[in-house]
């Protein structure tokens, strides 16, 4: 049965994608690994992979409501219904919609008792894929431009991982940062988490907010602290803190960042050991 581990930080830059990517390369020495970008707003671990250009899956369509002036009865129930204040209101003429705002979940649809108020399908993204080598492909979401919503593009993308993930025995998700929805649709379908960090105070705070999430979901994790270079108390102070186990350290330093820089990522220090303990906990 292929597994779906979803790699995870409370904010971005922390090494989420290049310990994901680590991990996709080594995994994909022995196993065949399908690599998938969640982080849709700006997706960069094909680049990061080597992956060059990756070819167009599928388009990705939300819907934005459009009213009809003509069949509008001017009662705004439309603007109550919107949590996401996207319909202005102006006295004696219909709604305004602020476009941006808008996230099309259709309440506003449901509550116009005039039905004057009609779908209009809009492109928002895309899902691309491309092949690194045969045993490791990868699948990217994209927000098109202006597009302030990632949700659909992150839901749709888990859609295809589901219609291609029986070609696979392992998927790396590399997730959006922090913990809004986005976070929510890759996580929910993963069977495992892991929490990349970095140990100061508010890499610590940023992760709490993530580790939370994880307990409400009821998953199991692991953490992997990155760029760790002060004493050893930092380590010990996030082992007391947080309820899931430390599998990986990886140290800060010039040669991770050469490393990384020649898209040699899976060298990094410290990843071997991460991919050995992660085998070896969930063959538990
Ligand atoms: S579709 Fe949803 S978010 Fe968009 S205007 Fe209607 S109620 Fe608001
Ligand atoms: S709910 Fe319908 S009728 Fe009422 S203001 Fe909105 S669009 Fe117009």
């Amino acid at each position: 049965m292929t597994f779906k581990l979803c790699v995870l930080s409370g904010k971005g830059g922390v090494g989420k994608t290049t310990v994901a990517a680590a991990i996709s390369v080594h995994l994909a020495e022995k196993l065949k690994v399908m690599a998938v970008d969640a982080d849709v707003e700006c997706p960069n671990l094909h680049i990061v992979l080597g992956a060059g250009k990756l070819a167009k899956e599928r388009e990705v369509f939300s819907f934005l409501p459009e009213i009809n002036e003509g069949s509008c009865v001017k009662c705004y129930r439309c603007v109550d219904a919107c949590r996401r204040n996207a319909l202005f209101r102006v006295e004696g003429k219909a709604p305004i919609l602020i476009e941006e705002q808008c996230n099309g979940c259709g309440s506003c649809i449901i509550a116009c008792p005039a039905g004057a108020i009609r779908r209009r399908k809009v492109c928002v993204g895309e899902i691309k894929t491309g092949e690194i080598k045969e045993s490791l492909h990868i699948i990217s979401g994209e927000m098109k431009v202006g597009n302030e919503e990632p949700t659909p593009v992150v839901r749709e993308l888990m859609n295809v991982v589901e219609e291609h993930e029986n070609d696979f025995d392992f998927v790396v998700v590399d997730a959006p940062p922090g913990v809004k929805c986005n976070v929510v649709a890759p996580l929910e379908t993963c069977d495992a988490a892991l929490l990349v960090m970095e140990p100061t105070p508010l890499g610590i705070e940023d992760a709490r907010r993530v580790a939370e999430l994880i307990r409400l979901m009821n998953k199991r994790a692991f953490i992997v602290v990155n760029r760790a270079l002060g004493p050893k108390e930092d380590l010990e102070k996030i082992r007391k803190i947080f309820p899931f186990p430390v599998i990986g350290v990886v140290p800060y330093s010039e040669n991770v960042v050469m490393l990384y820089t020649k898209g040699r990522v899976n060298e990094i220090e410290g990843i071997n050991s991460i991919v050995a303990k992660l085998d070896e906990l969930l063959k538990r």
